[in-house]
């Protein structure tokens, strides 16, 4: 085994969906390529979206594709539990770490005052940032907001003077945000609960993944995530950010999308063999060196680079499906 690690990290709370089995392919045959370590880690911090019949589909639907896990909630291995439900108390530590550290604070602002300080800044033609309110509060003031019963959530201290935070990806280059678009942002819901970008960083890291591919709708997530790197002193993983798929109408593809079903599941009811449906997915928004269109998994998986993937969105052609599913 290589040092590679790579993590397929679905939430739970849907159907999974042919973007997401994307996510999980190309992950899968990274980590096969390179001889490294596939991981699959169920996000489930959604408690009231999640549930135990959506994570059972996504653990068929990749035993069907033949997507396997080397370490994860059925497989184990050293870095578990690969639940985030479970993992609670791990979040906790680092919650408390960085409010020691005062790189966190304590918010009481209920969804009320949020809300009203939102249209005052639209009012004001400003973007509806968070405003700062708690930000320094006193231990007295906490206190108080505390006998009022408000329960707090923890938001991320965002620096004062505006900064440039450049992700360095695989498919898309360097892309450059500038902190002034985001806010002291959430990391711990007012119900005690993480935040997708705040677990997501401290299990990627305790679970010592290497690569983090997964959909380009993240990309716009990896700089709050790379400002929580940076925060715990850690090193970041390499990012590679998937482009979309779209319907054949150029519109991301829905339960409108006609023939391109939404839903793993639709393909294997409808008798797709799980070979087309991966020899598809491999080159969608991959080029293969030369031209040919039909490969074996082995064969894909001997091919794969992501150098090789592309970073505009890719069009499902049904066709194409259609004739590999013939072909196989
Ligand atoms: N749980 C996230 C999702 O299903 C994936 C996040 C990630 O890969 O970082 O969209």
């Amino acid at each position: 085994m290589s040092d590679i690690r790579v993590r397929f990290a679905p939430s739970p709370t849907g159907q999974i969906h042919i973007g997401n089995i994307r996510t999980a392919l190309f992950t899968w045959l990274y980590a096969r390529k390179h001889n490294g370590t596939t991981v699959l880690r169920i996000e489930d911090t959604d408690q009231e979206r999640s549930t135990s019949e959506f994570e059972e589909i996504i653990l068929q639907e990749t035993d069907w594709l033949g997507l396997d896990w080397d370490e994860g909630v059925r497989a184990g291995g050293d870095y578990g539990p690969y639940r985030q439900s479970d993992r609670l108390d791990i979040y906790d530590k680092y919650i408390d770490r960085l409010i020691e550290e005062d790189k966190a604070y304590y918010c009481y602002c209920t969804d009320e005052e949020l809300e009203q300080m939102r249209e005052e800044a639209k009012a004001k033609g400003k973007p509806p940032k968070y405003n700062g309110r708690c930000r320094n509060l006193s231990e007295e003031e906490r206190k108080e907001l505390e006998a009022e019963g408000r329960e707090p959530a923890v938001r991320f201290k965002m620096p004062t003077e505006e900064i440039k935070i450049v992700v360095n990806d695989l498919v898309h280059g360097e892309v450059e945000f500038s902190s002034e678009v985001l806010d002291d942002f959430v990391i711990v819901k007012s119900d005690g609960l993480p935040t997708y970008n705040f677990a997501v960083v401290i299990d990627d890291h305790l679970m010592e993944i290497s690569h983090v591919i997964r959909g380009e709708d993240h990309l716009s997530n990896t700089p709050k995530q790379q400002l929580i790197y940076d925060a715990l002193d850690w090193e970041m993983p390499e990012f590679g950010h998937l482009p979309m798929i779209l319907g054949e109408d150029k519109s991301k593809l829905s339960k409108r999308s006609g023939e391109a079903y939404v839903y793993v599941s639709e393909y294997r009811q409808k008798g797709y063999l799980p070979e087309a449906l991966i020899n598809f997915l491999a080159l969608l928004g991959w080029s293969s060196a030369d031209d040919e269109e039909l490969f074996t998994v082995e064969e894909i998986i001997d091919n794969f680079s992501m150098e090789r993937v592309n970073n505009s969105p890719s069009v499902f052609d049904v066709e194409k499906l259609n004739w590999m599913n013939g072909h196989h």
